[in-house]
């Protein structure tokens, strides 16, 4: 089928990954369809089930929603229910050189930076209802019209003909099926081969660079969790070759612990965190349930977009080991306004994502890596 690129009545809109970005996109894809009064379909491909506990239902990560987030979510109208809220945190700890320095967040921040499982809670955990924060997002944008389908993405096949639709090939790797689209968005993380198959599309897409961490889930039981950690976020600068930083985060009976190294963490690199003094009396000396070794993105990529097909999230821009979830947000709502607005041609995007999204969050991380090097 040949179509122009721009988004007019029957479009279709393939989405890859239902995690924040994705269904951010979807959201704002709803908004400006609706503001421009035109009918496009949005279908969003993710083969995890938020619902599953542990890693298999999640998108590995603390789950720190800061505050910016939780008001950008809200003026979307966009409210996060009680019962997906896991902590409200009232403060951050900072554990340097066997001195600990608690900042406590201002009355008017207090409670505003929340705390939530990205699935439905660690390993062989028992809430009696749905609490994952992914889900939540994801069934948003279902109720007003977004198609999920619980399948992955294998492949996508780029055409020499500007005209020609995208296709994309999906589902059970021995019966792919196919589905073409006007526009494929990629929000796909950074814990997918699909980065790689991507950048070997050859239209210059560089997937950011990234280096494996370590998290787990540990239930230590709400009164323990309160005596040790309270409602404070607690960050660690320990002396350690492996460790760059490890945080500690209270939620509910458990704490996420999330350990960063200065390259791919070693297999041993949660021993060393047990074992480490202002550690050792908080914290049993045990093996997690629920651990995974995800990867957190530490530069840019390079031309996350082509014609149309454009890149957001994780596999785009993140702020430095900060805030991931609302860069995910950020890069979907200019990806979004700049292909309703302008068009979903490689230049659409190249003025009116790519440069706006380097200018909000690239720029930000140079004062982020600078302030990283100066502290640790
Ligand atoms: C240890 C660690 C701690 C972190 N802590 C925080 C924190 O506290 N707060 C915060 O804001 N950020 C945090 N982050 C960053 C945050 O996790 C990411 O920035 C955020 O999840 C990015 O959202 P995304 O939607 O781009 O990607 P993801 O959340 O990774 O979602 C991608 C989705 O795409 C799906 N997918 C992948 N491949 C395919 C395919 N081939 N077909 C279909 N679907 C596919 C996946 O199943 C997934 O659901 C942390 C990261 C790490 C590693």
């Amino acid at each position: 089928m040949l179509r122009d690129a721009t988004l007019i009545d029957g479009s279709k809109i393939a989405i890859i990954g239902g995690g924040p970005a994705g269904s951010a996109f979807a959201h704002f894809a709803q908004k400006w369809a609706f503001k421009k009064g035109i009918d496009v379909s949005i279908t969003i491909f993710d083969g995890k089930d938020f619902l599953q506990r542990g890693p298999k239902g999640c998108n590995l990560c603390a789950g720190v929603i800061a505050e910016s987030l939780n008001q950008k979510l809200q003026e979307e109208g966009i409210f996060l229910p009680e019962k997906r809220i896991i902590n409200r945190v009232e403060g951050y700890c900072f554990h340097v050189d066997g001195e600990s320095l608690l900042l406590s967040c201002a009355e008017y921040e207090k409670n505003t930076i929340i705390t939530v499982f990205r699935g439905n809670g660690p390993r062989y955990s028992t809430f009696p209802e749905n609490i994952s924060f992914d889900d939540f997002l994801l069934t948003w944008v279902q109720d007003r019209g977004a198609k999920v389908i619980s399948q992955p993405v294998w492949e996508i096949k780029l055409s020499d003909n500007k005209h020609q639709l995208l296709s994309l090939y999906y589902g059970e790797k021995s019966n792919l099926q196919k589905f073409d689209a006007d526009l494929v968005v990629g929000a796909f993380g950074v814990n997918t081969y699909l980065m790689k198959k991507i950048q070997n599309l050859g239209f210059g897409y560089k997937p950011p660079s990234t280096i494996t961490t370590f998290q787990a889930e540990l239930k230590l039981g709400k009164e323990e969790v309160l005596k040790h950690f309270g409602n404070n976020i607690h960050v660690y600068m320990p002396k350690s070759k492996a460790i760059r930083y490890a945080t500690v985060i209270p939620k509910g009976d458990y704490i996420t612990v999330s350990l960063i190294g200065k390259k791919d963490v070693p297999r041993e690199i949660f021993r060393e965190f047990l074992n480490l003094e202002e550690i050792k009396t908080k914290i049993p000396l045990f093996k997690p349930h629920c651990f995974c070794y995800p990867r957190i993105v530490i530069s840019p990529s390079k031309n996350p977009f082509t014609h149309r097909l454009v890149m957001i999230g994780d596999a785009s821009f993140s702020r430095h080991y900060k805030n991931g979830i609302e860069s995910a947000f950020i890069t979907a709502q200019l990806a979004a306004e700049a292909a309703f607005c302008s068009g979903i041609d490689a230049s659409s995007f190249s003025s009116f994502y790519y440069k706006r999204a380097k200018r909000q969050i690239i720029h930000d991380n140079y004062y982020g890596q600078f302030l990283f090097k100066i502290m640790i």
